[in-house]
């Protein structure tokens, strides 16, 4: 039968396709080695047939291999690209503890462990600080020319300061523009353990 497509005079097999030689018991999910030299050696040898039509036949283990390889490429390029990747829960907050508050604002730095997301993470305009669902203070930026990275609160004059340990909530930035794949929500207190 007639392959899914040519290239350069290659035939290449669709996904229900497979290459089979004429003479054979196995059939090929891929342009394996074994697919290669037939091809070179005897083309006409070679043919494409449907997956569902290859019967009594059984895949060549070369075959095997390099899809399952060819998946793990796939994958860890998709582990690689960090946009790409979908985040897991634990992606979306990064604990913090308070280093300092003067005058009015409030420092917060996360764990060594997190300190490379928060490296990654946006601070946008209006992100707040909230207390028990009130609004206690803003973020207004993300000091991360330092060692420990600092997020700095500037905060309400009216709040009651409260210590204790502190999360950011972070979201996808609003800007698709933006150069960095997180951005800070919000940050809360966290629930202390
Ligand atoms: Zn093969």
């Amino acid at each position: 039968m007639e392959p899914a497509a040519w290239r350069e005079g290659v035939p290449l097999i669709g996904d229900d396709q497979v290459y089979v030689m004429k003479r054979g018991t196995v059939y090929h999910g891929s342009w394996c080695q074994a697919v290669a030299d037939r091809w070179a050696s005897a083309p006409r040898g070679l043919l494409v047939a449907m997956l569902a039509e290859v019967g009594a036949r059984t895949p060549c283990r070369e075959c095997a291999q390099l899809v399952k390889a060819a998946r793990a490429t796939a994958r860890d390029r998709h582990t690689r690209s960090g946009l790409a990747q979908q985040p897991t829960p634990a992606d979306w907050v990064v604990p913090l503890r308070v280093v300092g508050l003067a005058h009015g604002v409030l420092f917060l730095a996360a764990g060594a462990e997190h300190r490379g997301r928060l490296r990654e993470t946006a601070v946008e305009p209006a992100t707040p600080l909230y207390v028990g669902g009130q609004r206690d203070g803003m973020l207004v930026r993300l000091d991360a020319g330092r060692a420990e990275p600092l997020l700095v609160v500037q905060m309400d004059p009216r709040a009651t300061f409260r210590d204790g340990p502190y999360q950011a909530r972070l979201r996808q930035p609003l800007q698709r523009s933006a150069s960095k794949p997180f951005a800070v929500a919000h940050i809360e207190r966290a629930q202390e353990a």
